[in-house]
C-alpha cells in the first residue's frame, strides 16, 4: 500500500482547480461502493447489481435534487466537466450553425469551439468588461445581427469569480431562437442552483470541485427539449443489446460503458452533504472570499482581478503584484509558508486576454470546504512578507 506522502503543504487553497479535504460522509459512501457494491449497474437482475443500480439511481435523484430539477433522467453522468462541455458543443453544433459566446471561457469550452470554428462554425466572442462581466444587452446586440443556434457562457469565472448574468442570457437566447449551453464548472456547489427556473437548455458542471465528490466524475444536465448526438457508443445498460445505436431513452443514450459507481456514489453523498449543509458553506464560504480580497487588496503594488468587494464572487480569486512574478510568489507561497495556490493562466487564455493578464499570468486562490480565518489571515499575511 503506497504511504500518506510527507506533504509541507498547511494551507489548502487552490479549490478552485479541486476542492480538499471532501466530507467524511463522501469518503466513506465511496468506501462502501468499493467494499459493498460489487455488481455492474444496470448489467444484471442478481442482487448484487441491483444493488449498485440502486445506488446509482439515489445517487442520480439527490444530485438532480440539488440542482433543482425535475425528471432526474435528464441528468447524465459523465467523467469530468470538460466532457460535458464536449457533448453539449460537439453533439449540438455543426458546419453552418452560428454560436455567440463570452471571452471569459475556459479552454473546456474555448478548444472544442475552436475545432468547430475550423469545421465551419461560426464562433462570435462578446468581450467580458474588466471584472470579467459579460453585459446580456452585448449578447443581444451580437445574436441579432444573423441567426443564431446558441449563447455559450460560463455560470462563474475560475479566476475573477466573476458570475455570469444566466438567467437574463437563458431569456435572450429564447427570445431569439437559440439555446443557451452553460459551463457550471465554478457554480454547482458555490452557487443555490435551480435548473428549472434558470432556463439553460444544458449546463455542465464537475463533481470535483465546489460540489465535494470525487475527481473522474461529473454531470451533465440536458433540458427535454434538446437532443445532442452521444459523443460515444456502446454498452449502455438498457436491456437493448440488440439495437444498432444508442437507446434514445435517458440516461442511457449518453452512458455508455460501464459508468464509474464508486464516483456517482460519492457525488449523491455529496449532494446530501450540500442539501443539509449547503447553506452553511455558502455564508462561510462569502465570508473568507471577502477577508481574502480585503486584505490582499490593502497590500503595496497587489492587484486584485475581478469584481469589487462589494459584488457577489464565487469564492475564488486572482492577483498580480507589480514587481513580483506570479510564478514566483506561488512558488513562494509553498516553499516558505506551505500554502497550495495556483499561478499561471489557469486553462483559461480567454479569461487572461480579457483582464489583461494574458502575459505574467495570476496567482489564484480558491476558498472552500475546511479552510478557516486564521488561514486565511495568514494568507494574507504571507503575500505581504514576500512582496515587502
Ligand atoms: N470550466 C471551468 C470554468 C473550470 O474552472 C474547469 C476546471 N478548471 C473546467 C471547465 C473543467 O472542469 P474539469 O477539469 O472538471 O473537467
Amino acid at each position: 500500500m503506497n504511504s500518506a506522502p510527507q506533504t509541507t503543504t498547511r494551507i489548502y487553497l487552490d479549490h478552485a482547480a479541486s476542492s480538499w479535504p471532501k466530507p467524511p460522509e463522501v469518503v466513506e459512501a465511496m468506501h462502501f461502493a468499493m467494499t459493498t457494491l460489487g455488481g455492474n449497474p444496470g448489467r444484471g437482475v442478481y442482487d448484487l447489481a441491483m444493488h449498485s443500480a440502486r445506488a446509482v439511481f439515489d445517487a442520480r435523484n439527490d444530485c438532480a435534487r440539488l440542482l433543482g430539477m425535475g425528471a432526474s433522467e435528464n441528468l447524465i453522468f459523465v467523467p469530468s466537466c470538460t466532457f460535458g462541455c464536449n457533448l453539449m458543443l460537439l453533439g449540438l453544433l455543426g458546419p453552418g450553425d452560428r454560436v455567440v459566446v463570452g471571452s471569459m471561457e475556459h479552454n473546456a469550452i474555448a478548444r472544442p469551439l475552436n475545432a468547430l470554428a475550423e469545421s465551419g462554425v461560426e464562433v462570435v466572442v462578446v468581450p467580458a468588461d474588466d471584472t470579467g462581466f459579460v453585459d446580456p444587452d452585448d449578447v443581444e446586440a451580437a445574436i441579432r445581427v444573423a441567426p443564431t443556434r446558441a449563447v455559450i457562457c460560463q455560470h462563474a469565472n475560475n479566476i475573477t469569480g466573476t458570475i455570469q448574468a444566466i438567467a437574463d442570457l437563458a431569456d435572450i437566447a429564447h427570445e431569439n431562437g437559440a439555446r443557451l449551453l452553460v459551463d457550471g464548472a465554478q457554480g454547482a456547489g458555490h452557487l443555490r442552483l435551480d435548473l428549472g427556473m434558470l432556463g439553460a437548455d444544458a449546463y455542465a458542471t464537475s463533481g470535483h470541485k465546489g460540489l465535494l465528490g470525487p475527481q473522474g466524475i461529473g454531470l451533465l444536465y440536458l433540458s427535454p427539449e434538446i437532443d445532442p448526438r452521444p459523443l460515444i457508443e456502446g454498452g449502455s445498460g438498457s436491456g437493448d443489446s440488440q439495437s444498432a445505436r444508442m437507446p434514445l431513452d435517458r440516461p442511457d443514450r449518453y452512458e455508455a460503458g460501464t459508468i464509474n459507481t464508486p464516483g456517482i456514489v460519492g457525488l449523491g453523498a455529496a449532494a446530501r452533504w450540500h442539501l443539509e449543509y449547503g447553506a452553511t458553506q455558502h455564508a462561510r464560504e462569502s465570508r473568507l472570499i471577502r477577508m481574502l480580497h480585503d486584505g490582499l487588496a490593502e497590500l503595496d503594488g497587489i492587484m486584485v482581478l475581478g469584481p469589487p468587494a462589494q459584488v457577489e464572487r464565487v469564492p475564488v480569486l486572482a492577483f498580480s503584484h507589480d514587481r513580483v512574478d506570479a510564478d514566483v510568489l506561488s512558488f513562494e507561497l509553498d516553499r516558505r509558508f506551505g500554502i497550495a495556490t495556483r499561478a499561471g493562466l489557469h486553462c483559461s487564455p480567454w479569461s487572461h486576454e480579457t483582464v489583461g493578464t494574458l502575459q505574467h499570468g495570476a496567482v489564484r486562490m480558491g476558498v472552500g470546504f475546511g479552510n478557516t480565518d486564521a488561514q486565511i489571515i495568514e494568507a494574507v499575511e504571507a503575500v505581504a512578507s514576500i512582496t515587502a
